[in-house]
């Protein structure tokens, strides 16, 4: 299973052997969980795997549209399906090993689609426990060989509380996934355009 403009492990060795020289921490990432296509276009986990598909049911039009009925952005993959996981790790590993990396970054931003109701295995579930749980679930199995989860903040966020709606901040209740994730994930704050002091607590 190999995109089309993937590195060779030559090509990492080299990116690794200057971010070294240049005294910079590379950190390896692979879009886990949505991010599975571009408007048009199938990424490769789906292309082969299309049995992982959260929502095989949509179908990625010729001419993409924003708004359209189903709510397409991009596709994700169904974090309840069993044998998602022994794919989806095989590749982290592989990466992790070719950087020499003690940190990964599983991206997990403008998931979109989660829990859809005509998922047999996620329907009906709570969206922000299906969230934590695929976070916890990298997190574990980074853990086992000492490395360190980073995630894009994004779905943690309210939208609606904050304002800033459903791109950068969720409309489909994964913020409450905050309270549910383990405590030594890394969460990176982005922004389009104005920086928002989305990271503020409550409590200060
Ligand atoms: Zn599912």
């Amino acid at each position: 299973m190999i995109d089309n403009n993937a590195l060779s492990a030559e090509e990492a060795e080299q990116l690794l052997k200057v971010c070294r020289e240049e005294g910079i921490e590379l950190i390896p990432q692979i879009n886990l969980l949505g991010h599975q296509s571009w408007h048009s276009s199938l990424g490769k986990l789906l292309t082969v795997y299309p049995e992982f598909d959260e929502t095989p049911h949509v179908k990625l039009p010729k001419e993409y549209k924003w708004p359209n009925e189903n709510g397409l952005y991009c596709k994700s993959y169904c974090p309840l399906h069993p044998d998602a996981h022994d794919v989806v790790f095989a590749l982290v590993d592989e990466v992790m090993d070719a950087f020499e990396a003690s940190k990964f970054h599983a991206g997990m931003d403008e998931v979109f689609f989660l829990g859809d109701e005509k998922c047999p295995r996620c329907a009906g579930k709570n969206k922000a426990k299906l969230f934590a749980d695929e976070v916890s679930k990298i997190r574990s199995h980074l853990k086992e060989n000492d490395q360190e989860l980073w995630i894009w903040g994004d779905r943690l966020i309210d939208g609606e509380l904050t304002g800033i709606g459903i791109w950068e901040a969720s409309g489909n209740e994964t913020h409450l996934a905050i309270d549910m994730i383990p405590k030594d994930v890394i969460i990176c704050d982005w922004h389009y355009v104005r920086a928002d002091p989305a990271a503020v607590c409550d409590c200060c």
